[in-house]
């Protein structure tokens, strides 16, 4: 078939129930022609027509263009540090089916063995229609589909190995799959150029530009969070010292608690984010009733919090003035390298996403005055806006799975 059936069905996918109607118009062709390929992409079950909802206004009754019930579907595949989620997903982006399951920072291979018997599970319901898989993991991917996951420990890994039999398989990791998806479907969208940022156990992130990740030669672009900006004292699990990673998550929050490194650096960090936002959310409460002056909130006490060794432990309290401290500490260190990374690549906007979303609402002052201090006076006019990312944690790299292997299929399907 033609690019311009490529075109509808993109239309479609972008735009789920759109009119016959509207799909000719952003494509720019008459309905006549709109008619005849729909018919074309009808008959060869990649399309289907439903009479549109009454719109309550006169003219002809239109029709709304949905993804054939036999057609097409795509696997989407999440797999995180402790679990694993598998999407069957129909041009659209509807979920047809859902398979996960946690894993603990199992081995590579037990991770492997689960995932590819779900694989084959969905296969054996959905046969030749699944078409294409896009994979989500937690550290760079190479063009070659190597995986390496510092956090996990998982090195070397041949992404092929999920589904050797698959026709399209497409990889990225789960940062830059998550700008993808704030590009398309949440805060970014309609930015020419967009920084995402995701921070979790690391921080990663992609720059969209036109529409499309910058990945690099290799296909490791995107380490935003091993850029030099934070303690020279400190390694990372990369090898470097200093990484800026390394200041802004939840082993910075436990460093400066005076508490071990914590097993799982995202619940903490949520701990110690919540703790400090209910600390801070009393004292602005406490300063409304007395109309007193600010609080002094002291400096992080040591060894006031600690994380728990073993399972089964009960969590021990954290402290709130020194997780105010911590959290505003950690606030500064990522707005500072937010302005840096604004003034390297002059995006748009930013988007936060994993636990930059909690730090943005717990100290938005201490973020912004960090990242106006250190922003180039070209840019402090009209600072780009940092915003919250709007999909979810769980949701954003999955959908970005599931749209990098829908836009590699679908120029294969006409
Ligand atoms: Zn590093």
């Amino acid at each position: 078939m033609t690019t311009r059936s490529t075109a509808l069905l993109r239309v479609v996918h972008r735009h789920s129930g759109v009119t016959r109607a509207d799909a000719a118009r952003l494509l720019g062709i008459g309905t006549g022609a709109a008619t005849e390929l729909v018919t074309k992409l009808s008959r060869a079950a990649l399309l289907a027509q439903a009479p549109a909802a009454p719109s309550g206004t006169r003219g002809r009754p239109t029709t709304v263009l949905l993804p054939h019930p036999d057609g097409p579907l795509v696997l989407a595949c999440a797999i995180t540090h402790e679990a694993w989620r598998l999407d069957v997903v129909a041009l659209g982006g509807a979920t047809a089916a859902s398979l996960s399951a946690r894993h603990g920072g199992a081995r590579w291979a037990d991770v492997r063995t689960a995932v590819a018997a779900a694989i084959e599970d969905l296969l054996s319901r959905y046969g030749d229609r699944l078409r294409a898989i896009g994979i989500s993991v937690p550290g760079p991917v190479s063009r070659t589909l190597r995986l390496e996951a510092f956090t996990s420990d998982w090195h070397g890994i041949d992404l092929n190995e999920l589904w050797p039999g698959a026709g399209l398989l497409v990889a990225g990791n789960d940062a830059t799959l998550a700008a993808t998806a704030e590009h398309l479907r949440g805060s970014a969208a309609g930015a020419a150029v967009a920084l995402h940022l995701r921070i979790e156990a690391g921080l990663g992130g992609a720059v969209i530009d036109d529409g499309r990740p910058v990945l690099g030669a290799h296909g490791a672009a995107g380490e935003f969070g091993h850029m030099p900006f934070g303690d020279p004292a400190v390694r990372c699990g990369c090898g470097a010292h200093g990484c800026w990673g390394t200041a802004v998550d939840g082993t910075a929050l436990a460093r400066l608690l005076g508490a071990p490194e914590p097993r799982d650096p995202v619940t903490y960090a949520r701990r110690v984010i919540a703790t400090a936002a209910r600390e801070l959310g009393s004292q602005r409460a406490r300063q409304d009733v007395a109309g007193l002056p600010p609080l002094s909130s002291g400096t992080p006490s040591g060894g006031a919090a600690a994380y728990p060794c073993g399972s089964g432990e009960a969590e021990p309290e954290i402290d709130p003035a020194a997780s105010v401290e911590a959290v505003r500490v950690v606030g500064g260190a990522l707005g500072r390298g937010l302005a840096g990374l604004v003034n390297a690549l002059d995006p748009n906007l930013v988007t936060l996403g994993g636990i930059g979303v909690d730090l943005l609402a717990a100290v938005p002052n201490t973020i912004t005055a960090a990242y106006r201090d250190g922003l180039m006076l070209i840019h402090r006019e009209s600072p780009p806006p940092v915003l919250p990312a709007a999909l979810p944690d769980d949701e954003g790299p999955i959908a970005g799975a599931a749209e990098e292997a829908w836009s590699a299929l679908l120029p294969r399907l006409t």
